[in-house]
């Protein structure tokens, strides 16, 4: 089970990734990834795309998402995989979560036009698919292009991270809130990419700690945000706290995304990866015609 080529986090244009959902599904099967699931944040529009296209290639497939949730003042994303993409509560709560970031994004470009950078609202506009999702990866494309930094990370650095000017706090999700929405839709909850959330051992606690009460049962060890330390690291803590293990590539666009689909490390073997608790949702979306039919039971 550990040995199966498994990627389990990327963004298409549905989200702030550059390529389609059928190209990323062939870019996906090219690398030998076997088990794939597209996770575009806040979205699940791209996944009857995504689903067709990978069985359409002989790759299994589980649905996904990426929620962004508020705790504790930082922004956390709670990866969900293997829900009804059809269940009208996850999609309304999703709908709710994204419904902000048209505003938020007006804000952004106020704040950057003070610094004399004008029209970053229009500019990053140019750089969306999908006008329901405008994230601060857009306007980092718009200030790579039009030369005012070199690259997407120094763009963060300079001006899309808290202290900075182009930089405006939002609130997302609850955690309780979308462990919920993923779960009432047949799917798990997984802690995305841990290590890069800035809290203290005890936040991190109580993070891990109040997921679980809400039903949360995976996290991310094997991430493209995580150094091998870092997954050493989670891999303890998955042990620790009795969690399943997710590997994913947190693949965005080639030439900006640090790790390629399915090139990662595999998970520890001593871990319990999260797709041994969805062969039933695997065999579901193996099947044709498609159905929206709702999941029952819960892993
Ligand atoms: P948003 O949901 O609009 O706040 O945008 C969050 C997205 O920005 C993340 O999913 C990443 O794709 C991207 N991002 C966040 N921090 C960085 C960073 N330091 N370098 C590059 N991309 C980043
Ligand atoms: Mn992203
Ligand atoms: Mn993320
Ligand atoms: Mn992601």
């Amino acid at each position: 089970m550990h040995l199966i080529n498994a990627d389990l986090h990327c963004h298409s244009q549905v989200s702030d990734g550059t390529l389609s959902p059928e190209a990323l599904a062939e870019r996906a099967f090219a690398q030998g990834v076997e088990l794939w699931s597209l996770t575009d944040h806040d979205e699940v529009s791209g996944q009857q795309r995504a689903r067709e296209a990978a069985l359409a290639l002989g790759m299994d497939y589980l649905t996904g998402t990426e929620i962004s949730v508020s705790f504790i003042g930082e922004t956390v994303h709670i990866v969900g995989l293997g829900f009804d993409a059809e269940n009208e509560a996850l999609r309304a709560g999703l709908a709710a979560t994204r419904s902000g970031r048209r505003e938020r994004a007006r804000q952004m470009a106020a704040g950057l036009a003070q610094l004399g950078i004008a029209g970053a609202f229009e500019g990053a506009l140019r750089y969306v698919a999908n006008p329901d999702l405008i994230s601060r990866t857009h306007f980092a494309r718009f200030l790579v292009d039009s030369g005012v930094c070199p690259d997407t990370h120094s763009v963060f650095r300079r001006y899309l991270t808290p202290g900075n000017p182009g930089y405006v706090p939002h609130r997302w999700a609850g955690l309780g809130e979308a462990v919920r929405w993923i779960r009432d839709a047949g799917g798990v909850a997984v802690i995305a990419h841990p290590a890069r959330y800035r809290f203290t051992p005890t936040e991190e606690y109580a993070l891990i700690t109040e997921f679980i009460a809400h039903g949360g049962v995976a996290i991310e060890v094997v991430t493209g945000s995580h150094s091998a330390a870092e997954q050493v690291r989670y891999t303890d803590t998955a042990l620790e706290f009795d969690l399943l293990a997710s590997r994913g590539s947190d693949f965005h666009s080639p030439g900006e995304s640090r790790t390629e689909l399915g090139t990662l490390p595999g998970l520890p073997g001593r871990l319990k990866p999260v797709w041994g608790a969805l062969q039933q949702r695997i065999q579901h979306a193996r099947r044709r015609p498609f159905e929206a039919t709702p999941i029952a039971v819960h892993p």
